[in-house]
């Protein structure tokens, strides 16, 4: 590693993950989710690596990080699906993005478009909310969409490939109960007259649980990134390897008395003469501060906990009388299979989950992606 510190990001393990999850899936499609910068891998080298490993589609929350990908030369077909008024559909048209509408304003929005740019072969979907109370249109919406849908179907500004929705992990039974709704709405849009070709509405957890939910497709994330979305089966167990390795060179070594303060408040005090270590990462690049004292990190073989509160730039770790030296690598979390901390481990000294641990690792430090 060159950098001082760096998210090591490995596309072969990437790969790796989307086969293994259509295997274990079954699922006839894989739509591979790369929002929020691939869950901060990266959206560019990911959405290019997933591509080449057999994604049938790519998909973000927004248009704009859509057209980002676009942008950088991504032509594969493209799903985005969280809009609000200032949403220009156009530019959806133009770049030949898919959206998934959620209500019959942003239906018209896009037809209204359609028709602006004299596009021939705009193909919608619609987002369906059966049960998260999120976006997507309710149930008793639905049936007004449908019918204004079919009337843009009879018009020829567009056309309904695809029908989704999106499970809230509660219990298998919510689930199940969730993707009954949605097949009793989907036989709804039948009659309304819309042929929708792809019902969708699986991520990771119900892609590997709930064999009911996958159709004709299943919408991938977490587990691209070798995280499990499980309490209770970790990535190892599931066949799946973390992307991600976040680490840091050894900024500074102290030797210290005993009663020594560690950063702000004194949060702690050495027991005794001791070794402290300086890792420059804290939470400006997105390690939570909440995980003072209780974050993991892996040093010359050996994994420590931070001492002190996590400050914005650095963090503290006493390694007693380990010889460690400025320059040493100190890794924070990588592959568990390894030996090395996880994003898991991350995640619950800090009260949260691994999608957040990854996705908020900052723009300051450098993704890099040569060998692991
Ligand atoms: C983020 C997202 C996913 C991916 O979820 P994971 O749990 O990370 O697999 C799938 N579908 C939708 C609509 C999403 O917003």
């Amino acid at each position: 590693m060159t950098e001082s510190r760096e998210a090591a990001v490995d596309l072969d393990a990437i790969a790796h993950n989307l086969r293994t999850l259509r295997e274990k899936s079954q699922a006839p499609r894989a739509l591979a989710v790369v929002k929020a910068n691939a869950y901060g891998h990266g959206a560019v080298p990911v959405a290019r690596t997933l591509v080449a490993a057999g994604a049938d589609m790519l998909g973000t929350a927004d248009l704009t990080e859509a057209l980002a990908l676009r942008e950088a030369g991504i032509d594969a077909p493209l799903l985005c699906w969280l809009h609000g008024p200032e949403t220009d559909f156009g530019a959806a048209i133009a770049r030949n993005v898919e959206v998934a509408v959620s209500n019959v304003e942003q239906l018209d929005a896009v037809a209204d478009a359609a028709r602006r740019a004299t596009a021939s072969d705009v193909s919608v979907q619609i987002k369906l909310d059966t049960g998260l109370s999120r976006n997507g249109a309710a149930p008793e919406e639905a049936g007004a969409l449908f019918a204004r849908a079919a009337e843009h179907e009879r018009d020829r500004a567009l056309r309904v490939s695809g029908l989704m929705t999106h499970v809230s992990n509660t219990s298998p039974e919510d689930d199940r109960e969730q993707v009954r709704v949605f097949t009793g709405l989907a036989q709804e849009a039948r009659s309304a007259g819309l042929r929708p070709e792809l019902l969708h509405a699986a991520a990771t957890a119900a892609a590997l649980r709930i064999p009911e939910a996958r159709l004709d497709m299943v919408r991938l994330g977490i587990g691209l990134y070798g995280l499990t979305p499980f309490d209770d089966e970790t990535s190892q167990e599931l066949g799946l390897r973390p992307a991600m390795t976040l680490r840091a060179r050894v900024a500074a070594v102290r030797r210290v008395p005993a009663g020594a303060g560690v950063s702000y408040s004194y949060a702690h005090r050495t027991e005794r003469e001791t070794t402290l270590v300086l890792v420059p990462l804290g939470y400006g690049d997105g390690i939570p501060r909440q995980a003072s004292g209780a974050g993991p990190v892996s040093i010359g073989g050996r994994v420590y906990t931070n001492v002190g509160r996590i400050a914005m730039d650095q963090f503290v770790v006493d390694v007693g009388d380990a010889a460690v030296s400025v320059g040493d690598e100190a890794v924070l979390f990588g592959d568990a299979s390894r030996g090395e901390p996880s994003a898991d481990d991350w995640a619950n000294a800090a009260s949260t989950i691994n999608y957040e641990i990854v996705t908020r690792i900052g723009g300051r430090v450098p993704r890099t992606y040569g060998e692991a």
